[in-house]
């Protein structure tokens, strides 16, 4: 590839793609029949691939949909009774809470990009509890610990979490919630146009109870579809495919974890070394593992001088969208193009290389 590229999504997707893309066109993939026997064996295939390499449990179902977007509606329809609290601190978190909200009661928790999650703040009538876990907009995670105080205190309540940006990244305890759900287009470093769901034994149990059964999109008929390995509409079967490929050639979550926490620790050293970088978030706690939002005064010089290197940022969004920008750390993104960027960093602001 031609640029470095470091937008938190669409994102930069795996060197191999091409050479998929070229096996599936020869095998036929491409135009497979979504009932076919060969179209079963892809898919069952590729969620065993993605159970083992992400340590999703033995017990719960995977999905394959259009997008992450399409469940905040699922969610919504078929998993929620009364009614779903949503606790947020940006844009993606505000806007699932919308969506949900043109559908069922909503209760809306805001917080501050410097805390963490809000756990004792939970309304009685809320059976659905909606959690961002990685926020791309503005770079904080919600962390493994705070998960599992929230599922402590809510026995008996659906947890659903949004990580779109950090599934393939980072290592999620799934029995700390029951619906998972991501596109494939950022940390799991594929071209756009399919979202995963992950459900626990719960929420099928849950989507049992209501039998919502109005929509196209309704979880039974998800779940009936991909127990037998199918989906309810023709789907991508493409992106499938290259999920299955690209999950088989990772070395896991463990070691994919581990290599992303050491650049990590290495953009890290970087903003300590100067003061023309700082952080978004100041609490470290709560800042994303998978994207880094970074302030400073000289963003169109920045700007610039990133473009004439062909380095793609991302831009910063809402509120901090003139005074940051933003960098994916995602698994697909090569070490040369990290030291790329880090070799730019220093030189824009003037550190030597150590
Ligand atoms: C990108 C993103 C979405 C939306 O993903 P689509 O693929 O456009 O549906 C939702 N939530 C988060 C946290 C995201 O980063």
């Amino acid at each position: 590839m031609k640029v470095a590229n470091f937008y938190p999504g669409p994102s930069r997707v795996y060197s191999n793609i091409t050479e998929y893309i070229y096996e599936a066109y020869m095998d036929g993939i491409m135009s497979v029949n979504h009932r076919s026997e060969d179209f079963m064996n892809l898919m069952e295939l590729t969620k065993k691939e993605l159970r083992e390499k992400l340590q999703i449990p033995a017990d719960y179902e995977i999905a394959f949909i259009s997008s992450a977007t399409e469940n905040w509606e699922i969610i919504a329809q078929s998993l929620t009774q009364k009614a779903s609290q949503h606790f947020y601190n940006g844009a993606f978190g505000e806007k699932w809470a919308s969506y949900a909200g043109k559908l069922t009661s909503t209760i809306n928790t805001h917080f501050g990009i410097n805390e963490e999650l809000p756990t004792g703040d939970i309304a009685k009538k809320a059976d659905v509890l909606c959690v961002t876990q990685n926020e791309t907009s503005n770079a904080t995670q919600v962390s493994m610990k705070s998960l599992k105080m929230l599922r402590e205190e809510n026995v008996g309540k659906i947890i659903a979490v949004d990580v779109t940006s950090s599934l393939g990244g980072v290592k999620l305890d799934f029995t700390l919630a029951d619906a998972w759900y991501a596109s494939v287009q950022k940390c799991l470093g594929l071209p756009a146009g399919m979202g995963v769901m992950i459900l626990s034994p719960f929420a099928v149990q849950t989507a049992e109870k209501i039998g919502e059964r109005d929509h196209y999109n309704s979880l039974l008929n998800i779940l009936e579809n991909t127990r037998k390995n199918q989906t309810q509409y023709t789907p991508n079967v493409l992106g499938i495919y290259l999920l299955y490929k690209t999950q088989q050639a990772t070395k896991g979550i463990d070691y994919i974890e581990s290599k992303l926490e050491k650049r990590m620790e290495e953009y890290g050293s970087f903003v300590d070394s100067q003061d023309q970088i700082n952080y978004l978030i100041t609490n470290e706690k709560v800042r994303s593992r998978t994207v880094l939002a970074l302030e400073t005064s000289r963003m169109e010089e920045l700007k610039s001088g990133a473009k004439e290197q062909s380095i793609i940022l991302g831009n910063g969004y809402g509120p901090w969208k003139s005074s940051t920008f933003r960098v994916a750390n995602f698994p697909a993104i090569k070490n040369k193009e990290v030291e790329k960027l880090m070799e730019f960093l220093r030189s824009f602001t003037g550190v030597s290389a150590r």
